[in-house]
């Protein structure tokens, strides 16, 4: 059985969270003198002289609506990089306590993991992608704390098989993330809906992919409510701004608009793939269920190169596990792929 008390560290069992002056009173007041605010305003058109809400709850609220799961089973995270490295701090004691990646996947599961202190094991997924359980299961020992999946996985594209994340869940006496930040584009189920199941997931989203709002820094960790007691006792006060958290409540109200650009990201993914496939330097296009595509080619650093000189960047991958002679292509408007195939058209 999962216990989070065999995982937690000691002094973050005893942590006493800062309180702030917004934690210390709730509700409505005409004057406030209570947090040595400017009182007068901001010198802007908007006022954001007021420290935002610690717990973001009108946010959370309408996260709740869209994705069916209680406001009290939600964090969110200045990115959901601040979700997973706040995991760390919570869970790992640093020169101790290990977790467990399996490349090629997300990069800063590594740097979270070192500027923390902790150690790595790695557990290279298969050839095709997947994870190796047993590889796993004899990586596992007494310090280790969490092991991170990524699913539909950065930078191979391909959901990981359900059957053997549960497996881990089962299984595995430390927390298990799924980190799903590319879910809106796949056709698998989101692993929110495990959360009364498992009590050592951990659910991670954002709003920086398919929402589009990167620049706004939201993310999203999903996960039971005493681990998400934890991670608000570590986090700081006012993690998410205000006007951060003004514009994520209001784009969170246009779902439709979300979803047809979903529609028109896959579409275009299809029609990429197929253009791409009549390039000599193209070997393989491995199947995707996020909003970018992995290419495995004859001269990764070439055409990289080659593509720059023309005003286009995508990401080479060339150098990662696994992922020999790759480059990593985002889902652009359908003008910026014709962009991108006509370019190729005259490589070499
Ligand atoms: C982009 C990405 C994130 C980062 O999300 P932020 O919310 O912008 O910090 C997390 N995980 C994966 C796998 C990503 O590719």
């Amino acid at each position: 059985m999962f216990d989070i008390n065999n995982i937690l560290r000691e002094n973050i069992k005893k942590l006493v969270p800062y309180s702030s002056a917004r934690d210390e009173f709730q509700g409505e007041a005409s004057v406030y003198l209570d947090a040595n605010e400017n009182a007068f305003g901001s010198p802007l058109d908007t006022n954001y002289n007021r420290y935002p809400d610690p717990l973001q709850y009108a946010v959370k609220l309408r996260l709740s609506e869209i994705k069916g799961v209680p406001a009290r089973n939600i964090f969110l995270g200045n990115g959901s990089d601040e979700a997973i490295d706040i995991l760390f701090r919570s869970f790992c004691n640093p020169g101790v306590d290990n977790v467990i990646i399996v490349p090629p996947t997300y990069g800063m599961y590594e740097v979270s993991a070192n500027i923390n202190d902790v150690a790595l094991k790695r557990v290279p997924l298969t050839a095709e992608y997947q994870l190796d359980l047993d590889g796993i299961a004899e990586a596992i020992d007494k310090h280790t704390k969490m092991i991170f999946i990524c699913s539909p996985n950065n930078p191979t594209g391909n959901s990981i098989n359900r059957a053997d994340v549960e497996t881990l869940l089962a299984n595995f006496k430390g927390l298990v993330v799924v980190d799903e930040a590319y879910i809106n584009f796949s056709r698998q189920k989101t692993f929110i809906q495990e959360l009364t199941e498992y009590a050592n997931l951990v659910v991670l989203q954002t709003l920086s992919k398919a929402w589009g709002l990167a620049g706004l820094r939201v993310g999203m960790a999903f996960a039971s409510e005493e681990i998400i007691e934890v991670m608000n006792k570590v986090k700081p006060p006012y993690n998410i701004n205000e006007a951060s958290q003004q514009l994520a409540l209001e784009a969170l109200q246009n779902v439709d608009q979300v979803n047809a650009w979903i529609k028109e990201t896959l579409a275009q993914r299809d029609k990429l793939v197929l253009a791409l496939r009549n390039f000599d330097f193209v070997l393989d296009i491995y199947p995707s269920d996020a909003n970018f595509i992995l290419v495995k080619t004859t001269d990764a650093k070439g055409i990289y190169n080659y593509l720059v000189s023309h005003g286009i960047i995508v990401r080479d991958r060339s150098k990662v596990t696994l992922c020999e002679g790759a480059l990593r292509i985002t889902i652009g408007t359908p003008q910026e792929n014709e962009t991108l195939i006509e370019t190729l058209k005259t490589f070499k």
